[in-house]
């Protein structure tokens, strides 16, 4: 049975897309079927984080009705299957959020499918949280961030998700983890995943770090994350 994730958090640029590219790509690297979707729908990143450019159909016109949702599916690296948005304006307003259940419905023979979630809180932000099956909040350890990201936690608790736990991003020795659990917020911590350069040069490329840099830190993270997330070793 497919198991569907949102990745999510109510604030920007703390490494959703990232995460949602690299679990994506080492958990397609364990063997098993992937579909990655670009549920940004008004700054879609994830298919440049993977280096795919869509020639045709994008998520939007699955949205907007125009297509099948496999349409908008392409090869990515790593054998993970890509549904990438459009950057476009034109089709953000075309595009109707609701549309993503008979979207993520369209892949249930696969094994995986990751929904990378915009920012913020909106319509657009909570369907992935209700179309999936548990949410992985991502957070970097700041305050601020962290206050944005139990936003998102409560959020899914009201529209009826799960809450599968917490990754926080670009840490260090000095990340008062412990603290956070306790603190601010209320989730498990699954995995941290440290500031490691590789990763901005592996999403600046357009790879995932399981072929750009397989032996940095940030790449073993990701490997841990698939275990503690999906039990694959
Ligand atoms: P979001 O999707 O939450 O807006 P992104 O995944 O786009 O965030 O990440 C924001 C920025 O942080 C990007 O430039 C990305 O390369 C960088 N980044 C994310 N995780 C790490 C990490 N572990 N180490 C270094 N840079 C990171
Ligand atoms: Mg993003």
């Amino acid at each position: 049975m497919v198991r569907v994730y949102a990745i999510a958090s109510a604030k920007g640029g703390v490494g959703k897309t990232t995460t949602t590219a690299n679990l994506g790509a080492t958990l397609a690297g364990t063997g098993a079927d992937v579909v990655v979707i670009d549920g940004d729908i008004g700054m879609a990143n994830l298919g440049a984080a993977l280096g795919v450019r869509p020639h045709g159909a994008t998520l939007h016109d699955a949205l907007s009705g125009d297509v099948e949702p496999v349409a908008a599916a392409y090869e990515g690296p790593a054998g993970v299957t890509v549904v990438p948005g459009d950057t476009s304006l034109e089709a953000f307003s075309a595009a109707d959020p609701q549309q993503l259940h008979g979207v993520v419905e369209a892949f249930d023979d696969a094994d995986f499918v990751l929904i990378d979630v915009g920012a913020g809180v909106s319509h657009e932000t909570s369907v992935p949280l209700s179309v999936a099956d548990a949410v992985l909040l991502v957070s970097t350890a700041e305050r601020d961030a962290l206050v944005d990201t139990e936003k998102t936690r409560q959020l899914t608790e009201r529209l009826g998700g799960v809450v599968a736990g917490a990754v926080l991003t670009r840490t260090d020795e000095a990340t008062p983890v412990e603290e956070i659990i306790s603190g601010t917020l209320t989730a498990d911590v699954l995995t941290t995943i440290p500031e490691d350069e590789a990763v901005r040069e592996s999403i600046a490329v357009g790879e995932p770090l399981v072929s750009y840099a397989p032996h940095s830190d940030a790449a073993a993270a990701y490997r841990r994350l698939v275990t503690e997330l999906t039990g694959i070793e």
